[in-house]
């Protein structure tokens, strides 16, 4: 490096700015709006992730070192050749929030655009597909309100299915610092005891899944303490009284709630009276929100209650989804979900076919949304999907039923898989592309702020490993698409992602950067971290529904009727009890980064199942015994972590641990691979298993 470089976290959504300096020390940007200067743990230990020793370095066909023109031309001629053989929706792309907005961008044009079909999904998919769909169901676009001042400006702050402490830190600290100022009380709901609740006013051990009874019955209560704010609601919502009515048949009282909850009904009051009266309110949600099999009713039914309330597009108050993954809302602005057409214009909409079908001149273009990620690898197992390119990310290890999507890959015709390390997926690869990773590529990256920062290059890629939108590129041009991929930078990707978001917008699609359209490659390098919407001769805002206008077709939010309902399946005689599972502090996603790093290794060093005090004595198991796990869909043994943060009767695993790294394999081996109806989320959350001890003979 010649100088310190400004670049991006590739690890969470919060999206902290980072210097990588010349001495090979990485250090928090305190110019990053994001973090001021701040990094977690996983950020701090980013230096030590830079060792090539173990990196993909040359194509690999069949298990034979390949050139990148002989592996991207046998790519591109066995996608044209199932195409013909087959149609469009026999391939699919399965994709990442690991992937810069460029990756992204060009992926989706390829799929959606020139191949012809909806089949790009991704990883995201496992982490906020139902804050998406709720969004769209009230807001009419997938449009996060909050940005992260309004944490530090809130009153009371509300964490629902959220250890913001270990997922987000930064965002967390931020939030502590603000507490300590100002003396924000905050409410945790979720069934286990954690880092965040531990530091919380009030926590609320909810049973699993049972958010929408709580929301329901909040709503019921804030009608009955006249803290419906009615004047804002006739102005810019419709839709109350339904939520109303069907709130008030699936919470009708206090007693209702706390027999669906598992709350006491003193608990329950006094978080109702908390935010029935303090309007300086904001509410965080994450996967123990969105990964459940009624993830979108949740969500809308926390959406309601600021809608009642009004608390929606001003200084410290509002429904704030935080994202999981570094660019899960990049993904989201180019289409990246299977559901959505580019720049957040929708498959059902015919004026955004026939707008993004002119602008990309793809006369092919996709009519009808492709496969979820759960139905995609179920249609690989079907054999309906016969090409599959897998790009930045490890679904043998990270998909609910991992045996079945391991069968899936092991038997599908064709498989590609672009990566930086080996992983369980490169292992069942015909073809394997090694990818340049972080701080290896340019491009740009979106956080849970809607906050557009840039990754930078900052060291040489190692081997010949190379970026995503490029591979993705050259194989379009060899299917004969060279026209509409000849871009040769991601800054040239970037001005027409920015472009589209502007085509022929006229204010009525939310995201929008044409501001940003025409930058030059100075400028794009240079570029500092902007919150979008940026609209071209406008000057944008930072705070989106700040007059109550909505992107619907009447500009009013709506309000959705939920109803509570319990998990997919719920514990039996044989599996009577329910697992759960979630992040470590340290580790990230399936380790291929985190779990090289000794220092990280420390904080948690192998996977466990923590069972609650009164679950070890009925199991007869120690601390550290030795523990098989059974679901209806496979076995891992662990050892036992014995904790009164855990509610009897439920067990929790950490989601990190694969075959690679050690132990038990991946949790998913026993995850169900239940969905929520409407934004085919996966219920990662609540699978019932069975937990005996293992005798050792
Ligand atoms: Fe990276 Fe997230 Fe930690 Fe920030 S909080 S340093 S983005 S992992």
């Amino acid at each position: 490096m010649n100088g310190t470089v400004r670049t991006t976290c590739p690890y969470c959504g919060v999206g902290c700015g980072v210097l990588a300096q010349p001495d090979g020390t990485i250090k928090g940007d305190p110019a990053h709006p994001a973090n001021r200067g701040r990094l977690c743990s996983k950020g701090s230990a980013l230096a030590e992730t830079l060792d090539d020793s173990e990196r993909l370095l040359h194509p690999v066909v069949e298990g034979t070192r390949a050139s990148w023109d002989a592996a991207l031309n046998l790519v591109a001629m066995r996608f044209r050749e199932t195409i013909a053989a087959h149609g469009p929706d026999s391939i699919a792309f399965y994709v990442s929030g690991q992937c810069l907005t460029e990756d992204y961008y060009v992926a989706n044009k390829l799929m959606k655009g020139f191949i012809g079909s909806g089949n790009i999904d991704t990883n995201s998919r496992l982490c906020m597909a139902s804050s998406v769909a709720g969004h769209i169901r009230a807001f009419g676009a997938d449009v996060v309100p909050g940005v992260y001042e309004d944490l530090e400006e809130a009153e009371l702050v509300v964490l629902v299915g959220s250890n913001l402490a270990w997922c987000h830190p930064v965002l967390h600290a931020r939030l502590q610092a603000a507490r300590s100022a100002r003396g924000t009380r905050v409410v945790v709901v979720d069934p286990r005891g954690t880092a965040t609740s531990e530091s919380a006013d009030l926590h609320l051990a909810i049973a699993p899944g049972a958010d929408v009874a709580l929301f329901a019955g909040l709503l019921v209560h804030l009608d009955a303490a006249a803290a419906i704010d009615r004047a804002w609601v006739a102005a810019h919502a419709t839709g109350l009284d339904e939520a109303l009515s069907m709130a008030q048949e699936t919470a009708p009282d206090l007693a209702h709630v706390a027999s669906v909850t598992g709350l006491s009904p003193a608990e329950i009051a006094r978080f109702y009276e908390w935010f029935a009266t303090t309007e300086r309110t904001v509410t965080v949600y994450s996967q123990g929100v969105n990964q459940s099999s009624a993830g979108t009713d949740k969500v809308n039914a926390i959406l309601n209650c600021h809608l009642a309330t009004g608390r929606i597009g001003r200084p410290g108050m509002g429904p704030f989804s935080v994202t999981g993954q570094p660019n899960a809302m990049g993904g989201r602005e180019v289409g990246g979900l299977a559901n959505q057409l580019a720049a957040h214009m929708r498959f059902d909409r015919p004026g955004d076919l026939d707008r993004v079908r002119r602008f990309w001149n793809a006369p092919t273009l996709a009519t009808h949304p492709g496969l979820k990620a759960v139905e995609l690898f179920e249609a690989v197992r079907e054999g309906r999907v016969k090409a599959l390119w897998i790009i930045a990310t490890n679904p043998a290890d990270s998909m609910p039923q991992v045996a079945r999507v391991r069968r899936a890959l092991s038997t599908c015709p064709f498989v590609v898989v672009s990566d930086c390390w080996p992983t369980d997926t490169t292992a069942l690869a015909h073809v394997v592309l090694p990818a340049a990773g972080w701080g290896e590529k340019d491009g740009t990256v979106t956080n849970s702020e809607r906050r557009i920062s840039r990754q930078r290059r900052f060291r040489e890629p190692p081997g010949e490993a190379r970026p995503d939108w490029w591979m993705l590129a050259e194989v379009a041009r060899r299917m004969g698409f060279a026209d509409a991929f000849a871009w040769n930078s991601p800054a040239a990707v970037f001005r027409e992602h920015a472009t589209l978001s502007g085509f022929e917008n006229g204010g009525t699609r939310s995201f929008d950067i044409s501001a940003l359209a025409a930058s030059t490659d100075a400028e794009y390098e240079a570029l500092e971290s902007v919150r979008w919407p940026r609209p071209a001769g406008a000057a944008g805002g930072d705070r989106l529904f700040a007059h109550g206008n909505f992107p619907t077709a009447d500009g009013r939010a709506r309000f959705v009727p939920t109803r509570w309902r319990p998990p997919a399946r719920l514990p039996d005689a044989t599996f009577p009890m329910l697992l759960n599972t979630g992040r470590m502090r340290d580790q990230w996603h399936t380790m291929t980064r985190t779990g090289r790093v000794p220092r990280l290794m420390t904080h948690v060093g192998a996977p466990t199942a923590a069972f609650s005090p009164q679950d070890a004595v009925r199991l007869d198991v120690a601390e550290g015994a030795l523990v098989r796990l059974r679901s209806p869909h496979g076995e891992a043994v662990l050892r036992a972590a014995i904790t009164p943060a855990q509610r009897p009767g439920e067990v929790f695993v950490p989601m990190h641990w694969t075959d690679t790294f050690a132990g038990s394999g991946p949790v998913g081996r026993l995850v169900s691979a239940a969905t929520d109806p409407i934004s085919g989320q996966p219920e990662l959350k609540a699978t019932p298993v069975r937990a005996e001890p293992v005798r050792l003979q």
